[in-house]
């Protein structure tokens, strides 16, 4: 989990001061030093716009969060007034910005839990979360986030009020350590909530946690043009009892969300770098008993090429079951991954062992991979796992379940499914109770007629 803190002002900035000598500038990045530390030491990622007493422009701040792909940006301010009694704690979040509402749900989730983390701890009146929004017709951002570090951020983003600085009570707490402390506790504790890091091994084969419908969502934020990939992957891996959210999150980071920055390009559907050793092949790379049908290298070219995404995406399953486990490739599967026999099976059962650093054995999927596979799980995984799946956008949330049935006596169970909290069932199974089933063409209803002398 990659988290941008950024404290706010700083440099030739430093007007926003209390009555009795505060200044906002000094007092939010001690905050946020003290919260990048405990953050740190918990495992997360922490980038700072900036960490010391330094002007950072205000489009600066979230360009560069960005670019280094952030995953949360929360901006550290105190708050003023002209009103010397103002007081309270308020948290504003991304609400429609530069990349559109896909961020408000996500923002809006983390804001809830920081607020009322930050109320908890220091006993302030709780001012709530709130948007502000350009109004303002002739502005060309017109009804979009005010806040440019909300607006321009391409992540869920925050700006905490920790306080009024003008207020005189608070600006006497603000000017303590220990209240500094207790700001920067109570957000990491808010952090902590909203995306739990995983701290045992994490094993890749087994069920996915993370629902399809939560990595659609995920990809939606992050790679929308690749969101019908998570089909693929869904579909793929269980066969081979991989975790499909887990491979998925490795393709991610292997490929920078499919923006490709190495060597293999997207045309080659390798969503995992196999057969990329930093050398292009010469035309000769061997395929290892790979189908040739399907699987290629081509002369100057980095890695294996597949036919299409699913066989793509199926050669990334398979080179991930050669290290999971050592069992044979399932009955009926050919094999794609050409570097398959390559591996030392059974080598890596637990993602945090694909580095062959952190490998017991010495071996693994990333030379020398330091932190190789912490990075998939903490960075990718556990904002994959908190994604909200959305309802009803293409994307239907769809429970597949048996059904008990008991008409006229006689008992059966047939396979309906759940959807947004009904059972439904087929009217097929009618027929098997003495039913006739007919479906009238012209005025499109569906006829049941009961046949009392079928048994
Ligand atoms: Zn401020």
């Amino acid at each position: 989990m990659r988290i941008v803190l950024d404290p706010g002002h700083g440099g030739t900035d430093r007007a926003n001061r209390g009555p009795t000598g505060y200044v906002e500038a000094d007092g939010v990045l001690d905050i946020g030093l003290r919260l990048k530390k405990l953050l740190i030491d918990d495992g997360y990622t922490v980038l700072m716009t900036r960490d010391k007493d330094e002007t950072v422009e205000l489009y600066q701040r979230s360009e560069w969060a960005n670019q280094r792909q952030g995953q949360l940006f929360i901006s550290l301010h105190t708050n003023a007034a002209a009103d010397s009694t103002a007081n309270g704690i308020e948290t504003f979040h991304s609400y429609n910005g530069e990349w559109g509402s896909i961020f408000r749900e996500e923002a809006k989730r983390v804001a809830e839990i920081i607020q009322r983390r930050l109320v908890q701890a220091t006993g302030f009146r709780d001012r709530g979360i709130k948007t502000r929004l350009v109004s303002n017709n002739a502005s060309a951002i017109n009804n979009m986030d005010y806040y440019a570090v909300i607006r321009r951020s391409r992540m869920p983003a925050l700006i905490t009020e920790m306080g009024f600085h003008t207020n005189p009570n608070e600006e006497a707490l603000l000017k303590t350590a220990g209240f500094r402390q207790k700001l920067a506790d109570a957000i990491a504790a808010g952090v902590r909530e909203a995306y739990p890091l995983i701290k045992s091994l994490t094993p890749i084969m087994g069920n996915s946690v993370a629902s399809l419908q939560q990595a659609k969502a995920w990809l939606k934020q992050r790679a929308p043009e690749y969101q019908q990939l998570a089909d693929i992957y869904y579909s793929v891996a269980p066969a081979y009892g991989i975790r499909a959210d887990i491979a998925l999150c490795q393709a991610c980071k292997e490929t920078g969300y499919f923006r490709y920055g190495g060597l293999v390009k997207s045309w080659q559907n390798n969503y995992a770098g196999i057969g990329a050793t930093g050398e292009a092949s010469d035309g000769n790379t061997p395929l290892n008993g790979a189908d040739p049908s399907k699987v290629r290298f081509q002369q100057g070219i980095h890695g294996a090429i597949f036919v299409n995404p699913a066989v793509g995406v199926e050669a990334h399953i398979q080179h991930l079951y050669a290290y999971a486990t050592t069992n044979l490739l399932p009955v009926g599967k050919m094999l794609y991954s050409p570097r398959f026999t390559l591996v030392k099976r059974g080598s890596a059962a637990y993602v945090e062992h694909l580095g062959a650093a952190d490998n017991p054995e010495g071996v693994g999927w990333a030379y020398p991979g330091n932190g190789y596979g912490a990075d998939i799980v903490n960075n990718y995984l556990v904002s994959l796992m908190a994604a909200k799946a959305e309802v009803g956008s293409g994307s239907i949330n769809i429970e597949a379940r048996e059904v008990k049935l008991n008409i006229h006596g006689r008992a059966d169970t047939i396979e309906g499914f759940k959807l947004e909290g009904r059972n439904y069932v087929p009217v097929r199974f009618l027929e098997a109770f003495g039913y006739e089933i007919a479906w009238d063409e012209a005025n499109e209803i569906v006829e049941i007629e009961y046949r009392r002398n079928t048994n």
